[in-house]
């Protein structure tokens, strides 16, 4: 299927971009879409992979609200005080957020928190109960939509929190 081309400019990327990486679509609403950045798929992917997949890992999408959708440009991954367990992440290092601000003033306020990803020791992950938890009390901060994503060892899980909804999303 063809990708739609939704977003006239690209946020250039400070590291290089794999080869192989692709960029992802999801779309959650008729004509609302998530765009991911190839890098960013990169970089969670390899956290889906051995031998990194033994423990759970995740950090939080830096991204800009664009019209009705979203676009993700940059990803926070695992930092030395998050916790990292066979079947626990907890995003306790400050510096996620310290990311999330840093980005968002040298932006000039459009690059901000977008939503959060982790990783699950499955093949095809669901959220879990906790997950979901943890997604209603960041939609209560969030006006906008929130991208979540759980990343699975064949497949991942996509969804968006809007409006006290989580509403899967899917690639397109
Ligand atoms: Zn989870």
């Amino acid at each position: 299927m063809r990708k739609p081309i939704l977003f006239p400019t690209a946020v250039p990327s400070p590291l290089p971009i794999a080869p192989h990486a692709e960029s992802l679509t999801l779309e959650w609403n008729p004509g609302r879409y998530v765009l991911i950045h190839p890098d960013c798929m990169e970089r969670m992917s390899r956290y889906a992979t051995r031998p990194e997949r033994e423990l759970e890992a995740g950090g939080i999408f830096l991204g800009s609200y664009r019209g009705p959708h979203i676009e993700i440009s940059a990803i926070t991954e695992p930092m030395p005080g998050d916790r990292r367990g066979r079947y626990v992440f907890d995003r306790r290092d400050p510096g996620h957020q310290t990311a999330a601000k840093s980005a968002w003033t040298k932006s000039r306020n459009t690059t901000t928190f977008t939503g959060e990803w982790h990783t699950h020791p499955e093949d095809v992950p669901t959220p879990s109960g906790i997950d979901l938890g943890t997604w209603r009390g960041l939609m209560k901060k969030s006006k906008e939509p929130l991208v979540f994503i759980i990343l699975g060892w064949s497949g991942n899980w996509y969804g968006i929190g809007h409006e006290r909804r989580i509403l899967p999303a899917r690639p397109v």
